[in-house]
């Protein structure tokens, strides 16, 4: 079948569609252009700042004859020239680092192929791919054989899809959800979009490592019964977001299982400790939990985005989500894609995480985990001093600020240091925490060396004594 231009004679000239006859030149050409572009970006990164002092702003209607590749070529420079860069050694504010070079080529792979995963017919291998790979993270943290999942775009859908799962599973329409109150905001989201009203979602007391504290979750499950309401789910943390520390697990689980709770785990960022044998105690009594969400964006390095919810029966994803697709034909396959998610249409994003897994292997995994505790242990030991006050849940992540109780010093000084830090080059973030400003590091980033982390701990100490 060869394709005939007489039908699109103002498309031929730009030629925005690839040839499906023959290798196409444009196309081609595009790609290698495109991607010397991307890799000239991410190979001067630690030239510039990681926070960009330009911002461009691009033109952005299109035009009325359409534009050539030159001209495009040079829009997205423009971009690229007023984007975050993560690849900075400094980039240490968030949870967004580098991205892997497998992942790259996939995403871009993914963009080419175009597929669906929406339905088995419209991404056949891919929904398949999903599938086991879901499997393999299920496995490799313990749950048992009838586990699975489903990709989502971010960790707050994996939320919101793990609590409306929960709340089919119980057959109610309202009733608690618990959680600690250092939990991420994405669960007030899931409770709006759920009907639920705002008093619906319980945030108990954390403990002085900032874990969901047993005594507080206790007593407020007893009170729930003995009111005779309904407690949807306990949704802990694993890996909380201004210091990243970890509810205990195994003990919450084992509260659930008594109170006969569904326990949802938000381990969007500290999940992947499990897939590392060394570091998964971390991440202890993980495997009990009936739902988890994990995101593999926030410290391996998968492109954006790169979130999944793992469910301890993968079954009840059909029964919260199935409407049946009437246009579509059945799977071959377990299920649909989009019978077992929120999301309808969506991309292949399995690719980039399988492919970037596979180039790091489980040992380049394990070094990724490894070495950002042990840049978290080397900042900590520099930053011991008396005028500041640390806070470090156990992973990757560190919070300061100065040790006077005066929130007004505090915010002055965060403000002023982030200031001085970005103009050499280190990027932290200055979250709200306790009535507190803080300053917080993420030490996630693979390039950040030794020599950085001394000279970021000198840069510090320095603002104190101004
Ligand atoms: C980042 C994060 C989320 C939300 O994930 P998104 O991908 O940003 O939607 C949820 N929970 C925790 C603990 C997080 O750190």
């Amino acid at each position: 079948m060869h394709a005939s231009t007489d039908l699109r004679p103002d498309l031929d000239r730009l030629a925005p569609f690839a040839s499906p006859d023959r290798v196409d030149p444009v196309l081609q050409e595009f790609l290698h252009r495109a991607s010397d572009q991307l890799c000239n970006w991410i190979g001067a990164a630690s030239e510039g700042l990681p926070l960009p002092t330009v911002r461009p702003q691009p033109a952005v209607a299109p035009t009325a004859a359409g534009l050539e590749m030159d001209r495009l070529l040079k829009d997205l420079q423009l971009v690229m020239e007023g984007a975050y860069q993560p690849s900075h050694p400094g980039a240490l504010a968030h949870l967004d680092p580098p991205p892997l070079t497998a992942s790259i080529a996939a995403d871009l792979i993914c963009a080419g192929l175009n597929n669906n995963l929406l339905a088995e017919e419209l991404s056949p291998g891919l929904s398949d791919l999903e599938q086991r790979l879901c499997r393999w993270f299920c496995q490799r943290l313990g749950l048992p054989e009838q586990s699975g999942g489903v990709l989502a775009s971010g960790g707050t859908l994996s939320n919101l899809m793990g609590l409306v799962v929960a709340r089919t599973h119980a057959g109610a329409r309202d009733g608690v959800i618990l959680c600690s109150c250092d939990a991420h905001v994405s669960l007030q989201k899931a409770a709006t979009v759920m009907g639920l009203p705002n008093e619906a979602l319980l945030r108990l007391p954390v403990d002085a490592s900032g874990g969901l504290s047993l005594a507080g979750l206790n007593s407020v499950l007893s009170d729930l019964r003995h009111a005779g309401r309904r407690c949807l789910a306990v949704v802990a943390t694993a890996g909380t977001t201004v210091r990243g520390a970890v509810d205990p697990l195994d003990a919450i689980a084992r509260i659930c299982r008594r109170e006969e709770v569904w326990l949802h785990v938000d381990a969007a960022i500290g999940g992947v400790f499990a897939l590392w044998e060394p570091l998964a105690p971390l991440m202890e009594g993980l495997h009990r939990a009936d739902s988890i969400t994990v995101n593999p964006q926030k410290l391996l390095g998968i492109t954006k985005t790169s979130s999944m919810l793992l469910l301890r029966d993968r079954s009840l994803l059909r029964k919260a989500f199935a409407t049946g697709l009437p246009y579509m034909e059945s799977p071959c396959g377990d299920d649909h894609g989009g019978e077992v998610g929120l999301q309808g249409t969506r991309p292949a994003e399995v690719l980039k995480l399988w492919l970037g897994l596979r180039q790091l292997g489980i040992e380049g995994i394990g070094a990724v985990l490894e070495s950002a505790l042990e840049r978290k242990a080397m900042l900590k030991q520099l930053l011991e001093d008396d005028r500041l006050l640390l806070l470090d849940g156990g992973l990757h992540l560190l919070a300061f600020r100065p040790r006077q109780d005066d929130p007004v010093v505090s915010a002055r000084w965060t403000e002023q240091t982030r200031r001085e830090l970005m103009r050499q080059g280190f990027l932290l973030s200055r979250p709200r925490y306790d009535g507190h400003h803080w300053l917080k590091v993420v030490l996630g980033n693979p390039h950040t060396t030794r020599a950085h982390l001394m000279q970021l701990a000198g840069l510090i100490t320095q603002q104190l004594t101004d």
